[in-house]
């Protein structure tokens, strides 16, 4: 009879547990020891079972490991790569790190869990968004090698980045400097230039998916893989994730619109920025469901209202960009660009104040039509705009033209009553 401590899914089982940190390598060689004993007295015990029943590995603990397991198995009959190891997890998939046998390179492999891979739909799309990503050639986008399927697994292959995501740098407690923050933004801003005009959304630009090389160059993971339809259900999921996905998500995709474009992803770069200069999400709550409402809700805290010192260009950039409504953001990514770029070089971002404009124009238009109803127009109009300029000075404020032209109305109001008056 085969010694069931020396089966290969045993062989496998035992290493993932000690490589997730479920027991230690002593434990586990104690379970292996007493499986040898056991067996050769004709009691065959399974070493899932030994972990078990002396405590070392919990019932969750080892159905975590088994589907890893399993998903490393399957991984091994990948024809023309060889697993080295896990690289990490998400809401999602697992992560590989492999060797691509034909060119002899190092890779990372995305493989997804069985519930994607038995979905009709979502497989359909992930064929077709990974054909368009692996069209994209670009140094700040992970480039996309291949996608494919083993034993009912789909997994994506893609560059294998050496170095850590900046969500691994904030969860050290490193805040990034604006200076430092600007650099991989704009990096990442490039990146998404070249998606967009290529016609690809990445729907989900967070920390989490920029990776950092150790020679600084930032890294837009996860392009082209295609995410669960339904944003809101895929953001409940990360219930209880620190920075998952719910910090960073767009109110169009939280609404669960149809249309997603380029906007949702300009929003998210800006939540993304947010977080890695002040520390902080943009939207904190109890649960995913208090962030999302809160996205789609709340008035956003300027930058520089928490850190004193971020500049108002910055700040400015950033309330533009998680603008709520989409009309009210960038007219295109290139606009974000080459406002992150003024801002680089020391000069004011021009394209922000632009919008900004437009949409006190638009604010105002509104209280004015509002106020006209109930009768003080020009004092329920002036307060709107005092409000709307945030985190502006008050030089800028008096020398916008909105201000110019309201003062000018105001003078004309006031100059018809006199001639009226005096022409009584
Ligand atoms: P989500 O499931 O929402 O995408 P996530 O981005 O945290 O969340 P994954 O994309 O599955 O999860 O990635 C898990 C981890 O694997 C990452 O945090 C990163 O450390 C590592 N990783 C992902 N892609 C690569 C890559 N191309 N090269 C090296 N490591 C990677
Ligand atoms: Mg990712």
């Amino acid at each position: 009879m085969a010694t069931v401590g020396s089966s290969k899914q045993d062989t496998l089982l035992g290493r993932v547990v000690v490589e997730q940190g479920f027991c230690t390598r002593d434990e586990l060689e104690d379970c292996l020891a007493l499986q040898t004993e056991l067996s050769q007295q004709s009691n065959q015990r399974s070493l899932a079972d030994l972990l078990v029943s002396n405590g070392y590995v919990t019932q969750t603990q080892l159905l975590r490991a088994r589907t890893t397991a399993d998903e490393q198995r399957v991984m091994q009959q990948i024809p023309g790569y060889q697993i080295i190891s896990k690289l990490g997890a998400g809401a999602m998939a697992t992560v590989f790190k492999a060797r691509q046998l034909s060119l002899d390179r190092i890779v990372a492999i995305k493989v997804l869990p069985k519930r994607l891979s038995e979905n009709k739909e979502f497989v359909d799309r992930f064929y077709m968004e990974g054909k368009a990503a692996a069209r994209l050639n670009h140094p700040n986008i992970v480039g996309a090698f291949d996608v494919g399927e083993a034993g009912g697994y789909h997994y994506f292959v893609m560059e294998y980045v050496e170095g850590q995501t900046v969500f691994d740098h904030i969860a050290e407690g490193n805040p990034y400097s604006e200076k430092d923050a600007i650099s991989i933004i704009i990096q990442i801003c490039k990146a998404l230039v070249h998606a967009h005009e290529n016609g690809l959304i990445h729907r989900d630009v967070k920390p989490k998916n920029i990776m950092i090389t150790p020679g600084g160059v930032a890294k837009l993971a996860d392009m082209g893989l295609a995410r669960e339809k339904d944003d809101q259900e895929a953001a409940q999921a990360e219930a209880g994730k620190a920075y998952g996905t719910p910090y960073y998500i767009s109110p169009e995709q939280i609404r669960g619109e149809l249309n997603i474009d380029f906007r949702a992803d300009i929003y998210s770069l800006g939540a993304t920025f947010y977080h890695m200069i002040t520390g902080r999400v943009p939207f904190e709550g109890a649960s995913p469901a208090v962030v999302m409402h809160k996205h789609l809700k709340e008035e956003l805290v300027p930058p520089d209202h928490i850190i004193s010192t971020i500049s108002s260009g910055t700040s400015e950039i950033i309330e533009v960009a998680m603008a709520k409504e989409p009309k009210n953001r960038y007219a295109s990514t290139q606009d974000m660009l080459s406002d992150l770029e003024a801002v680089a070089r020391g000069e004011p971002p021009v394209l922000a104040r632009k919008a900004y404009d437009l949409t006190s124009l638009a604010n105002l238009e509104k209280s004015g039509r509002e106020v006209r109803e109930g009768g003080v127009i020009m004092v329920e109009a002036s307060r709107e705009q005092t409000i709307d300029f945030g985190s502006r000075t008050w030089t800028e404020k008096l020398s916008d033209p909105l201000v110019v032209t309201l003062s000018a109305l105001l003078l004309m109001a006031v100059l018809i009553i006199i001639v009226l008056l005096l022409s009584r």
